[in-house]
């Protein structure tokens, strides 16, 4: 890169001290650990009548994604991206609230 300007200088100065970027490992907040699992959660129809094998009818609007800490089976919340309208931003609020209050939720 060629220096013009006080800009080009900048930048070349900001690139030299800049380290590269690595992904970083999500810990638990509570313990530390580095390895989770995915669990699916979400609210099912009360009254459910399935075929054995059968997929279980959700309520709206479908199941949501945490991560379980393999240590301290916390619950993580991952960081999330809600949208001013979307439809599932309430319902999961609703569930983080109650994931709280229960105590399994330690980490959220
Ligand atoms: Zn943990």
């Amino acid at each position: 890169m060629k220096i013009h300007n006080w800009t080009d200088f900048d930048n070349q100065l900001d690139n030299a001290f800049r380290q590269p970027e690595a992904p970083v490992a999500l810990k638990c907040p509570t313990c530390q650990a580095e390895y989770f699992e995915k669990v699916k959660i979400g609210r099912y129809m009360a009254a459910h009548s399935v075929i054995p094998g059968q997929d279980l009818n959700e309520m709206s609007p479908g199941t949501f994604i945490l991560l379980r800490c393999v240590s301290c089976q916390a619950m993580v919340e991952p960081k999330t991206v809600l949208a001013a309208n979307d439809p599932a931003a309430k319902p999961y609020r609703l569930f983080i609230d109650e994931l709280k209050k229960s105590g399994t939720g330690n980490a959220i």
